[in-house]
């Protein structure tokens, strides 16, 4: 007997709306070390390339403000600066930035953008290492990193060097730049889209049905006979971080890319991943690892003491239990 599925229906879409007319176009392509997709609604004769080009354009944006892969982006260049330089970010980068601060601090940096240099000492940054790094170049990256060393003019957008901070901010540019790829929809005058970024996706208005956009949430592992939830995303995004994605095994142990640092160590407690569900993709994105690195009781508990949906797969025996905040239940109904 398959298992009924269970439905998340936001009040905001009944009754449902009227077919609207139409047809579905879809786009894909590369971007930030994945793919993208886009679904939108417009009349067939669509002149295709202008809109590709508005996506991709917004999606290189993304890549030559903030990428910690690419040598020339305006991220590396402050990570390689010396000390006393201030930078003047990029419009994007500085909202990326604000939003990644104030997770930081809400989360007690649990999120950390300031965390380059862990992530190096780990070996998840672009030059692939693999095994434990030596204690003492833990201390180093511990040293280095630290959101409270990020230090913005006043009123300004010019950022402090203050030696070695090296920013990362993979863990939330990837919302961004769905949430990016979105407004510049809306601006072409395309009001209905589904736009998905590596797996993290937001959706706005409806299909020609007049039906929203229905996403199935991820299961990790095979969970074939597991409930499958479908959420409606209409003006709504989701995102997931889970060690299920990338990781690597030495000596019997798996290290997740996302680090703890508080203690500078991969997370190491049983969740096999978090999905938050957000208006903004960004905060999604951020508040997703988040809560991953702040594990199945304390990630909870801020979840529910901030009102945000989220869903938690803690590890339990062979299988996965779920946890669900009180406004990820709330979506259920
Ligand atoms: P994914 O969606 O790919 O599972 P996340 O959104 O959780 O990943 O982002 C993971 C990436 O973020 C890591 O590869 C690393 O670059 C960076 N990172 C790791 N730990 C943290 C942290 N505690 N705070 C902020 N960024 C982190
Ligand atoms: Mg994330």
């Amino acid at each position: 007997m398959s298992p009924v599925p269970r439905v998340l229906v936001p009040a905001a879409i009944a009754p449902t709306p009227p077919a609207l007319g139409g047809c579905i176009h879809d786009f894909a392509g590369a971007s930030m070390g994945t793919t993208w997709r886009v679904r939108l609604v417009a009349g067939s004769t669509l002149r295709r390339e202008p809109v590709r080009q508005a996506i991709q354009g917004a999606l290189d944006e993304v890549v030559a403000q903030m990428s910690t892969w690419d040598a020339a982006s305006d991220l590396a260049r402050y990570n390689r600066a010396p000390a006393g330089t201030r930078h003047v970010l990029p419009e994007h980068f500085d909202a990326v930035l604000a939003c990644a601060r104030e997770v930081a601090e809400r989360s007690g940096g649990a999120f950390d953008p300031t965390a380059g240099a862990l992530v190096d000492a780990w070996g998840f940054g672009p030059v692939p290492r693999r095994g434990i790094p030596a204690p003492t170049a833990l201390a180093e990256a511990r040293g280095r990193a630290g959101w409270r060393r990020l230090d913005i003019e006043p009123g300004g957008r010019a950022l402090l060097q203050p030696g070695g901070l090296a920013l990362d901010l993979s863990a939330i540019a990837k919302g961004f730049g769905v949430d990016l790829v979105a407004r510049r929809l809306d601006a072409l005058g395309i009001a209905d889209h589904l736009v998905e970024v590596g797996g993290e996706l937001r959706g706005t208005g409806v299909k020609p049905d007049g039906q929203p956009w229905w996403v199935a949430l991820e299961q990790p592992d095979d969970d074939a006979g597991g409930r499958q939830t479908l959420l409606a995303l209409h003006g709504l995004s989701v995102a997931t971080s889970g060690d299920y994605r990338r990781w690597f095994e030495h000596a019997g142990t798996r290290y997740s890319h996302t680090i703890d640092p508080r203690d500078g160590l991969p997370i190491r407690h049983g969740l096999a991943s978090v999905t938050v569900i957000h208006a903004d993709c960004m905060r999604a994105d951020a508040w997703s690892t988040a809560l991953n690195v702040l594990g199945p009781d304390a990630g909870l508990a801020l979840a529910n003491r901030l009102g945000l949906a989220a869903r938690l797969l803690v590890r339990a025996g062979d299988g996965l239990a779920e946890r669900r905040s009180l406004a990820f239940d709330a979506l259920l109904r």
